[in-house]
């Protein structure tokens, strides 16, 4: 049976604007129905690289908090520190950045609580018995909260194809050694001929797997040493010149597959208290870790919204790729291809973690759009 989506489109007028809509959408998910007094709600959501502007206004994150107050919740922001050295690797550093993007008690009206603690550490290890992992280790603060509202910024992603609703609660909150099991399956590589030798990459790799070495002349180019490197990808993204390769150990579905079982652990006790919201707007080819934001490649959809995460990814897909690709983008000429997100990442077949997130039972890809006016 077809789970129902409800979608929102980005027109508004002086009768009801988007915060109206949003309102709108959120009364109906129902989400408000299945808390009780005083639940600590987890909302998760993603901050923002700093240098990336494409993450969600938080002014929407406000009428969201807002919302769950009325409903009788106690909202808290929260996000996973990240693997890699960036600007969110720590709970201090990652609180800064949040402020710095406008995620601010004054603006948002609720805490931010890092969700792994000070240094990534503050995790619980949740059974799951699946095919790569028995147990995953998912940040303290969401697997105590009582109820959890995803918030996610739907856009492209360079290991996974387009970066939705389950990579957002599956890498977003596993805890830093979390990601690191994610990511094993990923060991990149430098082209020589490509490489200027600016050592950007240095900067972001946490293990200091990159090193620069001499080569002819005075010229220095990256290179990774296998042993240090950790898989987590970051130099891949990070080098202006295209000169980083992503290279997979194994499939690249074994990652998506990953991701998709520290879901399973995020969601496996919060069955009926958890919701799914996903703005398709700004819809760039990287993810907002990247710490710069490069033009959207179709115009701005809307917002959707579902109680299955594994159907809402899905309806985000079918939807970007319905839309004709803007020139001015990372498509290029190709505005007329039928799949987005194998244009941008040819390696990479994005539909395997909502297969596999149909299989192990989280969700389905069967769904049916209900427009909200
Ligand atoms: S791989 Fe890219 S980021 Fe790293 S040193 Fe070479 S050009 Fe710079
Ligand atoms: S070299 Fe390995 S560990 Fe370092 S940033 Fe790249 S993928 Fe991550």
């Amino acid at each position: 049976m077809p789970v129902p989506i409800l979608f929102m489109d980005m027109r508004s007028n002086r009768k009801q604007n988007l915060f109206d809509k949003l309102g709108k959408l959120y009364g109906r998910t129902g989400f408000g129905k299945g808390l009780e007094k005083d639940d600590l709600v987890a909302l998760k959501l993603h901050f923002g690289e700093t240098g990336n502007i494409t993450y969600i206004r938080p002014q929407f994150i406000r009428l969201l908090v807002d919302l769950v107050r009325k409903d009788g919740g106690k909202p808290f922001l929260t996000d996973a520190n990240t693997l890699y050295v960036g600007s969110r690797a720590n709970a201090v550093d990652h609180l800064e950045a949040a402020v710095k993007h406008g995620f601010d008690f004054a603006v948002v009206n609720a805490p931010l609580v890092i969700a792994d603690g000070l240094k990534g550490k503050d995790y619980r290890e949740i059974e799951v018995n699946l095919k790569h992992f028995k147990t995953v280790k998912i940040g303290s603060a969401v697997c105590d909260a009582d109820a959890l509202l995803c918030v996610t910024h739907f856009k492209g992603h360079e290991a996974t194809g387009f970066g939705g609703a389950l990579k957002n609660i599956g890498m977003g909150l596993g805890s830093r050694s979390g990601k690191q099991m994610m990511h094993s399956d990923i060991l990149p590589t430098v082209d020589a001929q490509k490489c200027r030798g600016c050592g950007h990459c240095l900067e972001w790799c946490p293990t200091g797997a990159v090193k620069l070495s001499n080569v002819a002349g005075d010229s220095v180019v990256a290179r990774i040493d296998e042993g240090e490197c950790i898989g987590c990808g970051e130099c891949t993204v990070t080098c202006s010149y295209g000169s980083i390769a992503i290279n997979w150990k194994t499939e690249p579905d074994i990652i998506q597959e990953k991701i998709v079982e520290y879901a399973w652990g995020v969601l496996k006790d919060k069955i009926g208290k958890s919701v799914f919201i996903s703005f398709v707007n700004n819809v760039t080819p990287d993810c907002d870790c990247c710490g710069w934001s490069d033009s959207p490649i179709v115009r701005d959809i809307g917002v959707l919204a579902s109680v299955d995460p594994v159907a809402l990814d899905q309806a985000c897909v079918d939807l970007v790729n319905a839309e004709r690709g803007l020139a001015a983008s990372r498509l290029g000429a190709k505005t007329d291809t039928p799949d987005k997100f194998r244009t941008l990442y040819p390696q990479i077949d994005w539909s395997r973690q909502l297969e596999y997130g149909e299989q192990i039972g989280l969700g389905t890809r069967d769904y049916t759009l209900v427009h909200i006016t």
